[in-house]
């Protein structure tokens, strides 16, 4: 089935994800609550979205024979992880209909696929070059100039597989600790800010976004998010325009989340795409009428797609392995009318592991920064 087609899953079906992290269980939980049944397929037991799942299959990514009963006890597959191979989309196919279809996770899914595209539709990204070989690298360094950022052009996340590169005579050294022949070399971007759009866009074509988020890092991990962003009225239009851009052009059915600098001259520059919700959309669990997961399930199922509606200024913060170490204080936070906490059910806190978040609302974005922060205080002073 392809995704063009007018497809509608009504409640009582069984939507498949694929992967089994904290977007699967938050996608899960906005499933259950519209009453669909959930199945999950993942090589990990006792996972997170596994918890809530009705059934969940234990097997690798390329288990031909799991992935087939799989497509065939489910009404629509979905992801939450979307580095899973062509084959693999290819047999869930065969079944069911598959949304984002495989073409969108085949170009999202490799860096130097994902920049020609971005490219072939006038989206502005940062130069870059493929890279597969120590004399390509030093060719594109030469090129590009330095400073530059050398990452794997595959199967990346979170600032892993990337290597920052400030002279040229480091470049040997980058190669060799990346391990692979199949890198970009991006110019590194001297941005104010770094921005994200949480879009959705449905079987007929409709084209919803969240307000247009700041993202702040720690370590390459996304630590804060503040939802909206400050940002001018024409940056806010021009960033919606180019995600719809390119969920047009991708012709996702799903929610998809443009990662964007924003440079000190103004312009907006993609980073990467994500094919599913993302981290930064997690405020909309609190702050917004429909959530980027109800929003993520509306569009897979062909169900009405609502523009979202934000209901106050609301910040994000992350909630680490190394946040919540010895007896953490949740009682801290759960006394607070205003912060919501929410965990994902992982065992083990390992540092830079993602355990929670909790989302601030407040009357300013500068209150609910405040707000989250000393939130987050609390929880790791205990
Ligand atoms: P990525 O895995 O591509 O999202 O990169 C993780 C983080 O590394 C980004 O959120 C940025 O903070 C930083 N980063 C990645 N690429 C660049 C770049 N070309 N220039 C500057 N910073 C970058």
């Amino acid at each position: 089935m392809s995704p063009g087609s007018n497809l509608v899953i009504e409640p009582g079906a069984t939507i498949g994800i694929l992967g089994s992290g904290q977007l699967g269980r938050m996608l899960a939980m906005a499933a259950r609550r519209l009453g669909y049944g959930v199945a999950v397929y993942s090589p990990e037991p006792n996972s997170p979205a596994g918890q809530l799942a009705d059934q969940t299959t234990v097997a690798a990514y390329d288990d031909t024979t799991a992935l087939e009963a799989f497509a065939q006890s489910v009404d629509v597959v979905t992801f939450e992880f979307e580095n899973v191979n062509a084959e693999a989309v290819a047999v869930l196919s065969r079944f069911v209909a598959v949304r984002p279809g495989g073409a969108v996770l085949h170009t999202t899914q490799h860096r130097v696929r994902e920049k020609t595209f971005l490219a072939s539709i006038g989206v502005p990204t940062t130069p870059w070059r493929s890279v597969k070989s120590l004399d390509e690298l030093n060719d594109a360094l030469q090129t590009l100039g330095t400073p530059a950022v050398l990452k794997t052009a595959g199967f990346g996340y979170d600032g892993k597989g990337q290597r920052r590169i400030d002279e040229v005579a480091e470049a040997e050294v980058a190669f060799a600790a990346l391990g692979s022949d199949d890198l970009i070399l991006e110019a590194h971007v001297d941005f104010v800010r770094e921005l994200s759009v949480v879009a959705a866009r449905g079987q007929d074509g409709r084209f919803v976004a969240y307000p247009i988020v700041e993202n702040r890092h720690r370590n390459h991990v996304l630590d804060l998010t503040l939802a909206p962003a400050p940002l001018s009225a024409d940056r806010v239009t021009l960033a919606r325009a180019l995600a719809r851009r390119i969920l047009d052009a991708l012709d996702v059915v799903g929610v998809l989340a443009v990662e964007l600098f924003e440079g000190r001259d103004g312009r907006l520059l993609v980073n990467e795409l994500a094919p599913r919700p993302h981290n930064s959309g997690h405020f909309t669990l609190d702050a917004c009428d429909v959530d980027q997961f109800e929003l993520q399930l509306r569009a897979v199922c062909g169900l009405p797609l609502l523009e979202p509606r934000q209901r106050c200024p609301a910040v994000m913060a992350n909630l680490l392995g190394e946040d919540l170490l010895g007896s953490p204080d949740y009682a801290a936070v759960l006394a607070s009318r205003d912060v919501r906490l929410h965990l994902y059910g992982k065992a083990v806190a390992r540092p830079g592991r993602k355990m929670g978040h909790l989302t601030a609302l407040g009357l300013t974005i500068e209150d609910a920064l405040s707000k989250a922060l000393t939130a987050r205080d609390a929880i790791r002073r205990a």
